[in-house]
């Protein structure tokens, strides 16, 4: 059984005026915004999909309702926190994420080292596990008439002790020397 598991995600939301434009948890000035129960962040819940697939969890619906009142207007940080809370629980570790908005309108280039920041900040992984890609529709479809703003995503994750610790030299040379040690009393008795 392979100790890597990957994850698809997908989402997709209408452009509506009167209300903010977040992705990737930035707001993004912009004279509309997505329309969802929660706050419409269409990356963010692609992300999240991604990784409830990747650890076999069901999907972003069935964690958070768009019927629950609890979740009305809601920040698409509190599912994302919660859900590598769970891939934690589960013992996963999150090797990389990659991503692409899917947008005709605004120019999302400015705002991407702060999606980088801010989502590698909830879900507690270096910047350089995630990247971040936008591109537009060619004029074609709801996305590329500006209606709408999607948003595809993978999630690689890992059983924790798969991915090889980062250890510095003298803390390897350290763990090298107790194995020796080790050795040396097996030797002995
Ligand atoms: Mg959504």
């Amino acid at each position: 059984m392979s100790q890597f598991r990957v994850g698809i995600g997908n989402d997709i939301h209408r452009l509506v005026e009167g209300r903010k434009l977040i992705l990737g948890g930035v707001e993004i000035p912009y004279d509309r915004g997505l329309l969802g129960h929660s706050d419409g962040d269409s990356l963010t819940h692609a992300i999240t999909d991604a990784l409830l697939g990747a650890a076999s969890l069901g999907d972003i619906g069935s964690h958070f309702s768009d019927k629950d009142p609890r979740w009305a207007g809601a920040d698409s940080f509190v599912f994302l926190r919660h859900v590598r809370g769970l891939l934690e629980e589960r013992g996963f570790e999150i090797a990389n994420i990659d991503a692409t908005i899917l947008a005709e309108r605004p120019k999302m280039a400015p705002h991407i080292p702060a999606m980088k920041a801010r989502l590698a900040e909830a879900m507690e992984i270096e910047q350089s596990q995630i990247n971040i890609k936008a591109k537009t529709n060619e004029g074609l479809d709801a996305i590329g008439c500006g209606d709408a703003i999607g948003a595809q995503a993978v999630a690689l994750i890992a059983v924790a002790d798969s991915i090889p610790a980062k250890l510095s030299v003298d803390e390897e040379l350290e763990m090298i020397e107790e194995m020796i040690l080790e050795f040396d009393k097996r030797e002995v008795s």
